[in-house]
């Protein structure tokens, strides 16, 4: 699972949201631009649950806050985290925003990636 956890390349070979990035997986974007995309999970916890991912690979966000341009990226993702939630009309009914690090967190892929989950009452507890 965290084989590659310290792979700091622009790009993983056998991460999935890489390869969803580059474009190698027929994939629907709600989000796009030369940094991020956002796309439907393919295991949706809630009616609207999309993942907001950088197309760069970092194998979570604890290792986005060395340099300053990993952490404008890691901004960057919440300010699109809020963008597709407001898009989907969920800022009045609202909604989540996650993120998970290591096996603790549950992190299962790891190439860093925002939940937006909403769309229905979520569950008080997180943890
Ligand atoms: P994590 O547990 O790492 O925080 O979340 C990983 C998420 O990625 C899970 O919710 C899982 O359903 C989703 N996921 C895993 N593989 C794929 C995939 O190939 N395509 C999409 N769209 N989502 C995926
Ligand atoms: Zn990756």
């Amino acid at each position: 699972m965290f084989e590659d956890s310290i792979d700091r390349d622009p790009q993983s070979v056998a991460c999935i949201f890489c390869a969803i990035t580059r474009g190698d997986v027929e994939t629907d974007y709600l989000y796009e631009d030369d940094e991020i995309v956002a796309f439907r999970d393919i295991n949706p916890q809630a009616p609207f649950h999309v993942l907001v991912v950088p197309r760069r690979h970092f194998p979570s966000v604890d290792a986005m806050v060395q340099d300053a341009r990993d952490i404008e990226i890691l901004g960057r993702l919440a300010l699109v985290a809020v963008l597709v939630a407001r898009e989907q009309k969920l800022a009045d009914s609202g909604y989540r925003v996650v993120t998970n690090h290591g096996p603790h967190g549950a992190q299962s892929v790891a190439h860093t990636h925002f939940h937006v989950l909403g769309g229905h009452q979520l569950g008080v507890r997180l943890g």
